[in-house]
Parts: C-alpha cells; structure tokens; sequence
C-alpha cells in the first residue's frame, strides 16, 4: 500500500510506464502469509524492487520505450527477473529509459522524459530516507531552484526511471542495464548507488541488446549493502546465456570494517578531463586525500588511452546497434505499418515510424561503418582501440592497484534545456567518459553519492576494481560510503 502511494506520488516524475500493482498486491499477500509461517521464499521476499523496461517479462509490454515494441509482450522472463521472483521480490513495474538504451538523460521515450527528483519543483512528502551516512535527503522539502518553471533537472540515462524510483524511496531496488554509463549516470546524479558488475557475472538474457559484448544488467540501490545483496540474487551461470562466467561465484560479504591500510586506490590523471566540474574535481580530491590519510595507499596512474573511449564506443556502439535492429522489421518483430505496400517498403515504412531520430541515426551511421570501403577504416580499427583500453586496465591491475576511483560524470545533474542544447545529445555524450572504459573492459564498477553539491545536487564518485574483483570494489566502496 506504501509502495504504491509513493508511486502515484512521484508519478509526475515519471519514472514508471508500467505498474503492476494487481499481480504485487496479490503477491505482497501471499509473502505476508509467508512471513506470519515464519518461511521466508528467499533474501528479497516481499520486498518491492522495479526493472528497466529493456528487460522481458512474461506477458508484461517490454516496450524499451520504443514505439517500434509498444505491443511486444515477451512469452518469457529474463533470467534476472526469474531470480528476483525465485528470492521473493515482487516487481511493482517497469521503468522508463531512452529508446532502446541510447542517450543519457531519460529524454527520448516515448512516454516523455523522465525528470529528477533532486530540486524538483513537486514537494513531495516521502518521509525521510538516509543519505550518506544518515544525512536526510532534501527532496521531501520545498528547495527554491534557479531553473525556469517549465525546466527541470534530467534523472540522467538511460536508466533514468529506474534512478528515479529507487531515489526516491518508491523501492528498494531497481533493474538497469549499462552499457557505456546507463546505469551510473542515472545514479550519480539522482544521488544513489548504480553498480555495474563484470561483464558476464549477470545473465544477459531476455536483456534486449544494445551492444552485446558491453551490455551488463545494472543494479541501483541507496547503499552498497543492499546492492551486494541484489548482485548475491543475480548473479551466476546461466545456461541461457553463453557468455557468462562458470567459476561458481561465493556469495559476496561485505566485511563491517575492511582494513582500508592493505589497499592500494589508483587515480588516473587522465579522467581529469576537459569539462570537469571544479565541484566533482574538488570531491574528487576529498575522496582520495581522505583515503590516503586513513592508510590506503593512494597512487597516481596513467590509462593513455582513455581519451578515445568515446569515439571508440561510438563506432562499435552504432556498428551492433546498425545489427542488432536489424530484426525489428515490421514482419516478425515490431510494429507494422498500416499501408498496403510491397515488402520492403514495408521494411522501410515500419521502420521510419518505429524507431525515433536517435535510434535511426545510428543505424545508418553504424550501417555506413560497416560498408566494406569502410570496415578496416572504423569497425577493426575501433576493436584494436578497444583492446588498447583494455590493456590500460590491465597494466594499472598489474601494477598492484587494487581500485580505480575517477569521477561518475562530469558535472551534476544538468537542466533539460542544458542537455538538449548540448550537441552530443544523439552522440554519445561527453557525460560518459568517465563511464564507458569499465565496458570496454568489461571490469566491474560502481558510483557512490559522496555530498551534495552548494546547489543541492548529487555529487558522487567512481570506483572501478578488476575483472570478478566486485568483493574489493564494494567493500572499498562500503568504507567510503
Ligand atoms: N549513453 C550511452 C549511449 O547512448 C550509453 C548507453 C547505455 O549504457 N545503455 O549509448
């Protein structure tokens, strides 16, 4: 009942396109009952969590806030949303996102943006809910922002309505997914914890694909605790999906206190980059100059190849993207166009109404990438650029740094008429710089809110830990939080 009234009342935010409340009313009961027996179904039993709409749940629109799948209802679970339900957790809706997961605002659905609930002009009266080491979020209290009535402050994407309803203390915990920052960005300027685990620890299945050797389901939550305890859930081979890890994974348990002197941060001089906020670089320093002078060892390192992350990604984002929609066309997948018309101007017909000008951007970008005259040009050359980003992170692993800690993104939370006026909007944004090597490497990372900016916005930081390494990276997390 909670549950839902916060729902409806963050609802002018926008962060739900479907809510399922008949089949969690119904499911909430029988936990109860469970409960009163004293036989808890698993770790998340009762507990309300909410999926990013990118992710199949059967008989339920998995629409990816696409008009291209307004219809599709999947005939099966994602293998993540198998074992939310195995654990107990009732999944009170679906979340909106940018298209297909391309953007970083949670502008381009086609159920309208999603906005922010830090600083928004809605006073909402959620209660109190903790915030860094207990310090109360403000968004239950009228905050007068310098923004124009009709502007607002984006919940950053793709993502961005999963960010949203768990900030806001709508769930416990929300599904995103991550494939450049999808996942972090959202967190870091909602002011919550957004983790992407290493590439492969986390079925992809019933995970629509954006880019598949970078795509990881993403998990949001207010402490780092509690996202251990969604990773313990999701973790895991998958028989359904071939490209996840067989080593059996031990539950992960996050020590009290770990011994902060036996570990070694790395700060990589070149995520100090061009359009960072002095607010972040400031926290930034805090962050590191507090762990040096409680032990850790704090060490600079260099990653020379972080700079062509974003172009990198671009190429090999647009080239899977170009090959990936490539199924929606109208006939087995997707919606239809009306028109009685020959195929393949149906193709083309279906297409063109379905997907919106971000999503058919990149396709033909990708597409003209992957021309023959071309491939060597963009697409390999992309791939050996890759493993060159790769290579930075296996030298500073190498080099017995134990976590990586960067910025989450470059500023806070930015003002929608900022963000749509920023001409890396249909590109990939500068926003992700800081995000998109972790998928290059596929090794795990995790934002965390650190203070709140003189505005009264997120600030929040990056950690990054090797390849499976998710004990480091939380409990390193832990202690900062
Ligand atoms: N912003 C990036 C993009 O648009 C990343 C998206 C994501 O991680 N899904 O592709």
């Amino acid at each position: 009942g909670l549950c839902f009234s916060r729902v409806e009342l963050i609802q002018p935010l926008n962060p739900f396109v479907c809510v399922l409340k008949e089949s969690a009313t119904a499911k909430s009961f029988a936990s109860n009952d469970r409960y009163s027996k004293g036989k808890l179904k698993g770790p998340l039993d009762g507990i309300p969590v909410a999926v990013k709409d990118n992710f199949c749940m059967h008989s339920i629109p998995t629409t990816c806030c696409s008009r291209m799948l307004k219809s599709f209802k999947p005939g099966y679970n994602a293998t993540v949303v198998e074992r939310l339900n195995a654990a107990g957790a009732i999944i009170i809706g679906k979340c909106n996102m940018d298209e297909f997961g391309m953007g970083s605002g949670t502008i381009d659905s086609i159920y309208g943006p999603t906005k922010n609930v830090w600083l928004s002009k809605q006073k909402y009266t959620l209660g109190r809910c903790d915030f860094n080491h207990g310090k109360e979020s403000e968004f239950n209290q009228e905050i007068s922002s310098d923004c124009e009535p009709e502007d607002w402050y984006i919940s950053g994407g793709s993502s961005g309505g999963s960010a949203v309803a768990v900030a806001s203390g709508a769930v416990f915990a929300a599904l995103g997914s991550d494939t450049g920052g999808s996942t972090r960005n959202p967190a870091a300027y909602c002011g919550i914890v957004g983790f992407k685990p290493s590439y492969g620890l986390v079925s992809r299945h019933g995970l629509v694909p954006l880019v598949n050797s970078m795509d990881v389901p993403g998990i949001l939550t207010r402490t780092v605790d509690d996202a251990a305890t969604m990773l313990n859930v999701l973790a895991g081979h998958d028989p359904l999906d071939s490209t996840t890890v067989r080593t059996l994974s031990v539950p992960l348990d996050l020590k009290e206190e770990i011994n902060i002197k036996q570990v070694t941060v790395g700060i990589a001089q070149e995520y100090h980059c061009h359009g960072l906020s002095n607010e972040i670089l400031n926290v930034w320093s805090f962050v590191a100059d507090l762990l040096e002078s409680s032990g850790a060892k704090v060490v600079p390192v260099s990653m020379p190849h972080t700079q062509t992350s974003i172009a990198c990604y671009t190429v090999l984002n647009h080239c899977e993207v170009a090959s990936n929609m490539a199924r929606y066309d109208g006939i087995e997948f997707g919606l239809r166009a009306e028109e009685n018309i020959s195929t393949e101007e149906l193709y083309a017909s279906s297409r063109s109404k379905g997907f919106n000008d971000v999503v058919r951007g990149r396709i033909l970008v990708g597409n003209y990438f992957l021309l023959r005259k071309n491939y060597e040009k963009y697409f390999v050359k992309a791939m050996k650029i890759r493993s060159l980003i790769s290579r930075d992170f296996s030298q500073v692993w190498n080099s017995g740094v134990d976590v990586l800690l960067t910025p989450t993104t470059l500023t806070t939370a930015p003002l929608n008429s900022e963000f749509i006026a920023s001409s890396n909007r249909e590109q990939c944004a500068i926003q992700d710089y800081c995000t998109q090597p972790a998928n290059m490497a596929g090794c795990p990372a995790v934002t965390i809110p650190i203070k709140l900016s003189e505005q009264g916005l997120p600030i929040s930081l990056q950690l990054m830990a090797p390849y499976l390494r998710e004990d480091i990276l939380l409990s390193v997390a832990k202690w900062i939080e």
